[in-house]
């Protein structure tokens, strides 16, 4: 992991909703040196913002998520007249995307929103960004310029400084590309600091993680604003959480990024997820609520452990607050080894688990009761964390692994199909 690379900082939102820093670590407007913030998680509401009632239900539902930031769509004007009221029913910081129309950025400035987008390929007429600065400049709203690969318009004007800049970047596969993202900010950034504005947020998203990665690692060693991560249009989750991993998991390891919105076609609590996931991987916020580890399952397996890791994940979401790490294994051949760190584990054996509490062994059951004396324990641990008595983490005693064969019954049936012939060797050494 690099360290964080530092920027200019800006801040989102107000007493009522919350303030969330993006950035950090150059002097601000009084030369005070600013700290970091943690890297946020955003998102964007996939109904129509008229909807008033569909809308407040669904930034609720990404605010309780865990979502820092939700952006919403206002393509028409009955989408910005419906934000007074949104904004009235939602606790989270609202970010309204304005593309064609800069009034529409005027009437969400006016209605209350917290962070403008603008796209400099379908905003860019001098008076209508004035206009927009000037508005953000006077409520001290922070605006994203965001210069995505689909909508880059490449002008007849600029040809001398592209094969300049292409020139410069020519050692990088899309360095033509890339020099184009790169001119189109530089001269979008003019207009802002012409208006002494420097409350900004710059994105150059891609649905390629490559061009992801050359873009905003340029655009990096160029500018001094906090960057917004994506990749865009990535895809259904399957595949678009791999492209993400890539693209916004690269810059990130590399100290690049300060708030990130993963792009799924699929229900927008996944982008949540997912992205504070990557961030809590990354050790780069605190995780909140159980982490969850669990072994692939291999030919070894003696109980229904996809379904168990299913229900176990979904009960702790519901019921844990606390980051206590929890491990489902499989059998006892590589469970001890592998469940070391955790607070809580179990091994499966056959048709029944042994549970552990920081290395101690707490019970021996049969598979249907493994999902709630497990949930059991996680809860008494948690309460115990809670009053001062156990520390998340601690390693109390050494895990002695259970007897695969008298305590958990595994290995009975391998051994009696071996001894016909007809079964697979019992190893000890694992997969
Ligand atoms: S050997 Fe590993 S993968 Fe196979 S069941 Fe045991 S813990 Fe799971």
């Amino acid at each position: 992991m690099n360290k964080r690379r530092p920027t200019r900082q800006v801040s989102v939102g107000d007493e009522r909703v919350g303030v969330v820093r993006i950035g950090g670590g150059l002097p601000d407007a009084q030369g005070r040196t600013t700290e970091p913030a943690p890297v946020s998680v955003q998102t964007m509401t996939a109904g129509y913002t008229y909807d008033i009632d569909a809308c407040v239900t669904e930034i609720n539902r990404l605010a309780a998520a865990g979502a820092d930031m939700v952006r919403v769509a206002v393509p028409e004007r009955v989408d910005t007249q419906a934000l007074p009221e949104i904004l009235n029913q939602t606790r989270v910081p609202i970010v309204a995307d304005v593309h064609f129309h800069y009034k529409r950025a005027l009437e969400a400035i006016e209605a209350g929103v917290h962070k403008i987008r603008l796209n400099p390929g379908n905003i860019s007429d001098r008076d209508q960004v004035n206009a927009v600065i000037d508005a953000c400049k006077e409520r001290r709203l922070p605006i994203r310029v965001g210069v995505n690969e689909g909508s880059i318009i490449e002008r007849k004007d600029k040809h001398k400084r592209l094969k300049e800049l292409g020139e410069f970047f020519s050692d990088q596969k899309h360095g033509r590309l890339i020099a184009i993202m790169v001119a189109k900010l530089e001269e979008y950034l003019e207009i802002f600091e012409e208006r002494d504005f420097h409350d900004v947020v710059i994105s150059a998203k891609s649905i390629d993680p490559a061009v992801v990665i050359d873009a905003y690692t340029a655009i990096s060693e160029r500018f001094d604003y906090p960057l917004h991560l994506g990749v865009t249009h990535a895809g259904p989750r399957e595949t678009g959480a791999v492209r993400s991993v890539i693209g916004i998991g690269t810059l990130l390891a590399n100290g690049i990024g300060d708030t990130i919105r993963i792009s799924y076609a699929n229900d927008s609590v996944f982008e949540v997820q997912d992205g504070l996931e990557m961030l809590y991987c990354l050790g780069l916020r605190e995780r909140k609520g159980a982490e969850l580890i669990a072994c692939p399952t291999c030919g070894r397996i003696q109980v229904d452990l996809y379904q168990l890791v299913q229900d176990v994940r979904r009960k702790l979401a519901e019921e844990i607050v606390l980051p206590i790490k929890i491990a489902v294994m499989g059998c006892v051949v590589n469970g001890p080894g592998e469940a070391e760190g955790a607070d809580v584990a179990i091994f499966a054996g056959d048709r029944r688990g042994i549970i552990y509490v920081q290395g101690e062994k707490v019970a021996n059951i049969p598979e249907e009761e493994i999902l709630e004396r497990l949930l059991h324990e996680c809860k008494v641990f948690e309460q115990r964390v809670q009053r001062g008595e156990a520390k998340l983490g601690e390693k109390v005693v050494d895990i002695i692994p259970p007897d695969p064969i008298g305590e958990l019954g595994s290995g009975v049936d391998i051994i009696a199909r071996n001894r016909t012939g007809s079964g697979v060797q019992l190893t000890v050494d694992g997969q």
